[in-house]
């Protein structure tokens, strides 16, 4: 087993989530089965109780777990579903380590930081390079946070237990440019790599996010300061794409580096396939504009993986989808029909995506957009709340049903058209309790839906508490909406359509997390095509 762990320094938000895929992606092209893992240093013990204001989405894997958005991306760039353990948390380790010590486990010990939690952590990371040639560990945070000592020990000292041609160090780091200069500074570098070789970690090589080119002398002068050898030293140029960033680090020597340090001898790395997707992202023939209504209006983070699905989607289409974020609370009252006329007047309401979320503010102006949508011929894709709002908007405005509501927003409404199922209605935890993972779903034939998957079971992630009530299907279909599919026992409606209209289709599930570079989710894939040609 052998395992590469990139910490970050200087500043956070480096991408190093991007690195970290590419990294892997490098691997892979390689014929090297890789795995990766993010380490997260907060108490709790999975994301799915956070904010997506404070860290972004939650990403759901197969089995339910709640995680980083980073999961998403190595999944993406790695092609490969990982698991609810591919996420570790301090509040995970500290779990595991509190109920051991409450099994009597260690019995007589003192238990401490050193060395429990940091056994415990290497564990984890062990239990998760089996079956693998290598495991890429990316330590959330910046060096020198309080929070990410424990882990940062950790990985020290698998060095010597591992030995150490089966690990390797990478350090991603900051060159910032001052303008009046005209100069890359070094010295951030220098001291975050001073901080890392005080915890013990000598890094054996430095990726450098800079915004001009690294010059030799800069260069040499890392190397110097750092103890970096100078072909070690990766500069990263931002980039238009991240799908890009495989291509450069691959340009700067990185996955030679990594597989002649770690043993595996110069291999010829197949990146055809990843080139063709890229060039396709960054030229494509045409772009046509999507509007976004949701609650976290512009924070891209917070809705990442729908955002990668539309440019998958639209690579394999030859056109580039541009986003335009629309605040669902501008869109509740009766203007919300001049607001999106005049975005279709000037030609930027090529289709409407309502995706995910959680609580009461700014529904009103979801099912608003959703109801433009509908009357106006404009394509929609409603993904969770979507499909939720989708629903409520069709019982209001065209079976009748006034003020239809679902019960996580209008306890007391005469029509609960989307509802807890008596499972979750017990439910008193909320951490971890949704209906989580992939499920399969049963397809109805002659369907939209259907004919974009191909296949009458299919099979999409969740991570919901409510669902549209089974009570309220006759008189939606009786008044014209198609339920496309089904949990299989008939019982959960997952996918709804409306026929006659260009593309009206919704799901309860969250088919984005499961899109990817070369093969686009169905539905956001048939959305695309539709908001794209007049087909
Ligand atoms: N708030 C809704 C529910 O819990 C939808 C969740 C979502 O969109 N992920 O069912």
């Amino acid at each position: 087993m052998k395992f590469i762990f990139v910490t970050g320094g200087v500043v956070s938000s480096l991408g190093k989530g991007i690195a970290v895929s590419s990294v892997g992606r490098l691997l892979k092209a390689r014929g090297i089965k890789v795995n990766i893992a993010k380490i997260d240093p907060y108490l709790q013990i999975d994301a799915g109780t956070m904010s997506p204001y404070e860290h972004g989405e939650v990403f759901v894997t197969e089995d339910g777990g709640e995680t980083d958005l980073d999961i998403g991306n190595y999944e993406r760039f790695i092609d490969r579903n990982l698991t609810a353990d591919n996420s570790i948390t301090t509040g995970k380790i500290y779990w595991n380590v509190l109920k051991k010590e409450r099994r009597g486990e260690y019995l007589g010990k003192t238990v401490q930081i050193i060395p429990h939690v940091t056994d415990e952590i290497k564990l984890h990371i062990r239990e998760l390079g089996k079956g693998f040639d290598v495991t890429v560990v990316e330590i959330g945070g910046t060096v020198g946070d309080i929070e990410s000592l424990p882990f940062l020990e950790a990985i020290r000292q698998m060095k010597k237990d591992e030995g150490k041609e089966n690990i390797l160090y990478i350090h991603l780091s900051l060159l910032p440019y001052l303008k009046t200069s005209g100069e890359l500074k070094t010295k951030p570098t220098q001291h975050s790599v001073k901080e890392l070789r005080s915890i013990g970690i000598q890094p054996d090589a430095l990726i450098c996010r800079t915004e001009v080119p690294i010059t030799e002398k800069v260069k040499n002068k890392l190397s110097l300061f750092c103890d970096v050898e100078k072909n070690a030293i990766i500069e990263e140029l931002n980039a238009e794409s991240i799908y890009e960033v495989p291509l450069v680090f691959e340009k700067e020597g990185l996955g030679n580096l990594i597989t002649e340090k770690l043993g595996f001898g110069n291999k010829t790395p197949d990146l055809k396939d990843w080139q063709d997707f890229t060039d396709r992202v960054l030229h494509p023939e045409k772009a046509i504009t999507v509007s976004i209504v949701g609650k976290y209006a512009g924070m891209g983070d917070a809705y990442t993986s729908v955002v990668q699905a539309l440019i998958h989607a639209g690579a394999e289409n030859n056109v580039r989808v541009r986003i335009n974020w629309i605040d669902s609370e501008k869109l509740e009252t009766e203007s919300y029909k001049e607001i999106l006329d005049k975005l279709r007047n000037d030609g930027k309401l090529d289709g409407i995506l309502v995706p995910g979320g959680f609580g009461k503010r700014g529904i009103e102006g979801k099912i608003n957009a959703i109801r433009y949508a509908r009357e106006n011929n404009i394509p929609f894709l409603g993904l969770c709340l979507g499909l939720q709002c989708a629903v409520i908007e069709f019982a209001r405005n065209v079976c009748n049903l006034k003020n239809a509501n679902s019960t996580e927003f209008d306890e007391g409404t005469s029509y609960p058209v989307i509802d807890l199922m008596p499972e979750q209605k017990n439910v008193k935890n909320k951490g971890g309790s949704m209906r989580l993972g992939a499920y399969p779903a049963v397809l109805k034939e002659d369907t939209v839906v259907f004919s974009l998957y191909g296949k009458k079971i299919i099979s999409e992630r969740h991570r919901h508490r409510y669902e549209a009530n089974p009570e309220f299907v006759p008189i939606l279909q009786k008044n014209g909406l198609t339920i496309s599919g089904t949990s299989p026992d008939g019982r959960l409606i997952e996918f709804i359509e409306i026929t006659r209209h260009k593309f009206f289709v919704a799901t309860q599930a969250h088919p984005e997390f499961k899109s990817r570079p070369n093969n686009p989710s169905p539905l956001f894939n048939g959305f695309v095509k539709k908001a794209a040609y007049r087909i």
